[in-house]
């Protein structure tokens, strides 16, 4: 016969010790007058959480293998804590033909219809006290993303926050508003994540500050003040944002429009993705024919194509875009612009929609932890919200898109002088606070040398 021990880590403090389960499973078979040919024990396993565990898979095989012919084993919770675990236990032993399975608690007859019955209640128990066990685990979780107190899990302290995972930490808190302010002007991570990893900073274990890094650690809802409880953002946090709730908004919005991601792999020349073919509507695409760089209509490369031969030498266009550009910061017309399109009432008003949404999402998340409402109201009317929230959010962010420009604006003289020397991503991004897009005309005039500019529409954002 066979004695099975296993123990398991259990956090409500009722850990049976092996010794103590074979040493009582031992007496019993003793009483019993029955020889022990081997004892099966399982350390530290959690039979719920799925691991694997050999000593009992081993006695499977055995009892298969009719080299057992009884079963001593403490409780019954100790064997199985699936019931799916206990039907393939009750067919091996059928088909084996063991019968005796003993329990101090009681002998189970295997064969028997009342014992199996028995059998099965007691691992539906047992399933569900695991279920139980980590419903309470989430509940506790869900406690503390409520109450506004930081996550305490999960390894290392979070980038820009000290220990206490409350207090920002300056040296880090810095590097991530710079890193903020700049990919919301418009720079690429590349070249944010690039220049902080030349001045030698890295993530808090030590990690390289990649493009993804970055990203991830930009779209993390906590530094703007925010609490997530899987994925979902429940409302505002007790500790320090390190940058506004409105910016954090903006950068998700900026990082996840669907639209960056093409943008990012076809950024290689300065106007890409920001030309458009005025006779078919196509964006016109990097094309370089030899050592001549282009820009060429989407459809100039089909046979009967009317945009045949539609392209612009990249060179001429880029250096008179950037001319335009430059002059427009200056230009009375733009200042005009501003000053007429910037309501900051309006600003106040979205501002406060978004935080009056958040906490009645805050109150619901509340009222269906205490069971006040069911899941599917609770659902009903956070969807709702979270809609309105959103378009709130979309509103905000294009009035506050002038914020980028505010960097820029009439400064386009000192901005010329520095143009060669920035990156192509800094010029991307003064370029995109000011220029919609430009339209490029066909070709009129044949063999025309250098840039015709009445090829070229740009569209201004004001
Ligand atoms: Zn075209």
């Amino acid at each position: 016969m066979a004695l099975y021990a296993r123990i398991s880590r259990d956090p409500s403090g009722d850990m049976l010790g092996v010794t103590r389960q074979l040493a009582d499973c031992r007496a019993e078979a003793e009483r019993r007058g029955w020889a022990v040919a081997e004892e099966y024990v399982d350390d530290d396993t959690s039979a719920y959480s799925g691991k694997k565990r050999p000593s009992y898979e081993r006695l499977l095989g055995d009892i298969a293998d009719r080299s057992r012919d009884a079963v001593i084993v403490y409780h019954l919770d100790r064997l199985h804590r699936r019931p799916v675990e206990l039907e393939n236990f009750v067919a091996t032993c059928t088909i084996a033909g063991l019968t005796d399975v003993v329990t101090l608690t009681g002998q189970f007859d295997m064969a028997s219809g009342d014992g199996l019955l028995q059998a099965r209640v007691l691992a539906a128990v047992a399933a569900n006290e695991s279920d139980s066990k980590s419903r309470r685990i989430k509940r506790k979780f869900l406690e503390l993303a409520e109450t506004g107190t930081p996550y305490m899990g999960g390894g290392h302290r979070p980038f820009g926050y000290q220990e206490d995972r409350a207090t920002p930490y300056e040296p880090e808190a810095v590097i991530f508003r710079e890193a903020a302010a700049r990919v919301l002007e418009g720079e690429s991570l590349y070249s944010v994540a690039a220049s902080i990893e030349a001045r030698g900073i890295s993530g808090t274990k030590g990690s390289k500050m990649t493009p993804t890094a970055l990203r991830t650690l930009l779209l993390r809802p906590r530094n703007y003040g925010m609490r997530v409880h899987q994925g979902q953002i429940l409302g505002t946090g007790t500790w320090e944002p390190l940058i506004s709730p409105e910016d954090g908004e903006r950068l998700r919005l900026l990082l996840t429009d669907p639209a960056r991601r093409k943008n990012r792999a076809a950024r290689r020349y300065l106007l890409s993705g920001m030309l458009r073919c005025d006779r078919c509507g196509a964006t016109l695409a990097s094309s370089p024919r030899g050592t001549e760089r282009r820009y060429a209509c989407g459809l100039q490369t089909t046979k009967h194509s009317p945009c045949k031969g539609c392209y612009i030498n990249a060179v001429n266009l880029e250096a008179f875009i950037a001319d335009a550009v430059l002059l427009r910061l200056d230009s009375p017309a733009l200042t005009d612009a501003m000053t007429s399109t910037e309501d900051p009432g309006q600003v106040q008003v979205l501002g406060d929609q978004i935080s009056a949404d958040t906490a009645r999402m805050d109150d619901l998340a509340a009222m269906f932890a205490d069971g006040d409402i069911s899941r599917d109201e609770w659902k009903v009317a956070r969807d709702r919200l979270e809609a309105r929230v959103e378009t709130n959010r979309k509103a905000l962010a294009r009035l506050t898109r002038h914020d980028a420009l505010e960097d820029y604006i009439g400064r386009g003289e000192t901005l010329r002088e520095q143009w060669e020397t920035l990156s192509l991503s800094q010029q991307v991004a003064i370029i995109k606070a000011v220029l919609e897009y430009v339209t490029i005309k066909p070709a009129m005039r044949r063999g025309f040398q250098g840039l015709d500019p009445e090829r070229v529409v740009p569209q201004w954002r004001l």
